[in-house]
């Protein structure tokens, strides 16, 4: 699947690389060099500007020849809200070079690009991944703007490449009460001391960094000054600091997540969405807050098919945030974007979380974030062979001597986080998002499309016509995408409207109808017995009795939010 030779395109741009991670400014010229290079097909264009200033792109990619890219059925693709998660914009640029060097080889692309249109928005956060990627780096969680205070911590370690050696590794201190000794068959591994153990070596283990304002006895773990966390921002259950740290003072407060926000509630032709973050290698979806029984039955069934075709295509398992990916058993997360856009937009959206250094180990089943608080010993000795044999010993550091200016005789070592967990190592990387270019053009090839079915008049006389116009939805979700949409009242039905000619009168018939929704053959049943008669639900018609001469002509135009628009002339003779 990922290395199938239709995926594979002439290289056309070849001056981009997967296996490294961009700054801003090449990203920038990256992103627009795809718009000069391929203007029937991509365009670029800012929505919004970040804390610092930098403009947050979008990338808009159809075949612009059949249609503008708001009257197409859409999909939300995004990257890098959360600052150190990079793998996830190379991820975007992937898909949009998939898309363009194979569109017209690859008999989906070009079908998908021709009906439909891809929103790509590879780096949410741009400054944040700025300073992630600069010389010097500094790892925070989202944006780099002050929250809530304006200051920096008084007191306590401040993460810092302490030795100068590019990496920010652990700090191991020896300290007789420590909770750490060094495994008995592994010397470079450390294990927890037991409950009741004394009189071994014991150690400390805190980030490398310096303390500021050391007393000599205690260290402080402060909260960054960048508290922000981007995905707790977002106007679904969205709480304050109080109950969820980094939510911002209000929602949407961040100009990244308004940007965000304000450009997909005014796309009603978005039917799906997906995030990408880091890491876990997992497809995530709603709820965050609450268990499956909450979902109308349609949409669960709709979310665990799309998920199953996501695991199939990507090798990723398909889950659910409340009951799968809780980092404390007795919390959940609210205010993130794929609540905000199932619950107040209506959609099938998923969090996708890239890379999984445990799986690229060899532990193929274990619980995602579990797996933190509790874990056979084998499967660190599995990843450390990991490290041993495919990343050449670069993501573990052995223990070294390091004299701290503060600490004095401590040691520098332990995991490489940043490089080998928080995102795939370069050399791993092109591999890594090659996964998705085909679960996600799947993802909106489901999506409905408006098509007409016949378009059709009837001489009655009298200079009297029949105009017939009956639209069908060729789609496999309905029109209203989810039944959550309906419920809240989220999606207007299908309008059709028809204009007359000066002197052309509309005798019965209002010149805009709205049909209401239309099915798609998603929720046709399994199997065909008498029982689940297949009505056409799909199809709507409008009639129209028009008084007019001979010769004129009448347009037609259906069109709704979700599924396109469609339009038809007809010359009555
Ligand atoms: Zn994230």
């Amino acid at each position: 699947m990922v290395n199938d030779d239709q995926w594979v395109g002439e290289q056309v741009m070849s001056n981009v690389q997967f296996d490294k991670y961009y700054r801003y400014t090449d990203l920038t010229s990256i992103l627009h060099s795809f718009a000069q290079e391929f203007p029937h097909l991509v365009e670029i264009k800012s929505i919004g500007k970040s804390y610092e200033g930098r403009d947050i792109w979008l990338m808009t990619v159809t075949n612009f020849a059949t249609g503008v890219a708001e009257e197409k059925p859409a999909l939300w693709i995004d990257g890098n809200i959360h600052a150190t998660e990079l793998a996830p914009s190379i991820a975007c640029l992937y898909f949009l070079q998939t898309l363009v060097t194979t569109y017209g080889i690859n008999p989906d692309i070009t079908r998908c690009l021709d009906t439909r249109t891809f929103y790509i928005c590879p780096r949410v956060n741009p400054d944040g991944a700025e300073w992630a990627l600069a010389d010097t780096p500094k790892f925070i969680r989202s944006g780099t703007r002050p929250y809530p205070y304006d200051e920096e911590p008084n007191t306590g370690l401040v993460m810092e490449d302490i030795d100068g050696d590019g990496r920010i590794l652990l700090m191991r201190i020896p300290d007789d009460n420590g909770a750490w000794k060094i495994c008995p068959t592994e010397p470079r591994l450390l294990v927890r001391r037991e409950p009741t153990e004394t009189g071994g070596k014991y150690f400390r283990l805190v980030p490398e960094g310096r303390i500021k304002n050391y007393d000599g006895v205690q260290i402080e773990i402060p909260r960054s000054k960048e508290g922000l966390d981007l995905n707790r921002n977002f106007p679904a259950l969205w709480r304050q600091e109080s109950q969820q740290p980094g939510a911002g003072p209000y929602p949407t407060s961040e100009t990244e997540v308004r940007s965000l926000v304000e450009f997909i509630t005014s796309h009603s032709n978005i039917t799906g969405a997906i995030a990408f973050h880091t890491f876990s290698g997992v497809l995530i979806r709603p709820y965050s807050d609450k268990s499956d029984e909450n979902f109308p039955v349609d949409d669960l069934r709709t979310y665990q098919h799309i998920g199953k075709k996501g695991t199939e295509l990507t090798g990723y398992p398909a889950i659910s945030a409340y009951h799968d990916f809780r980092h404390n058993p007795k919390d959940v997360i609210t205010g993130v974007f794929d609540d905000w856009a199932y619950e107040y937009q209506g959609l099938f959206a998923w969090t996708v979380e890239v890379w999984s250094p445990q799986r690229q180990a060899g532990i193929t089943d274990y619980k995602y974030t579990e797996w933190y608080q509790e874990h056979p010993f084998e499967d660190d000795l599995k990843l450390l062979r990991w490290n041993d044999e495919q990343l050449a010993g670069k993501g573990y550091i052995d223990w070294y001597p390091f004299d701290h200016p503060q600490l004095g005789q401590i040691e520098l070592g332990g995991w490489d986080t940043i490089s080998a967990w928080t995102n795939p190592p370069p050399q791993f990387l092109e591999k890594e998002i090659a996964r998705f270019p085909e679960w996600l053009v799947w993802h909106l090839l489901i999506s409905p499309r408006l098509e007409i079915y016949e378009v059709s008049y009837r001489n009655l006389g009298d200079d009297t016509y029949l105009v017939r116009l009956v639209v069908h939805n060729t789609g496999w979700l309905p029109t209203y995408i989810t039944q959550q949409a309906l419920d809240k009242k989220l999606v207007r039905g299908c309008i059709c409207e028809i204009e007359l000619p000066p002197h052309a009168t509309l005798e019965t018939g209002k010149p805009r109808e709205d049909l209401g929704q239309l099915e798609g053959r998603a929720y046709k049943p399994v199997a065909p017995t008498r029982r689940q008669a297949d009505a056409t639900k799909d199809r709507a018609k409008v009639e129209w009795v028009i008084r007019a001469t001979k010769g004129i002509t009448v347009k037609l135009l259906a069109r709704h939010e979700r599924a396109g628009v469609v339009r038809a002339e007809l010359t009555l003779v």
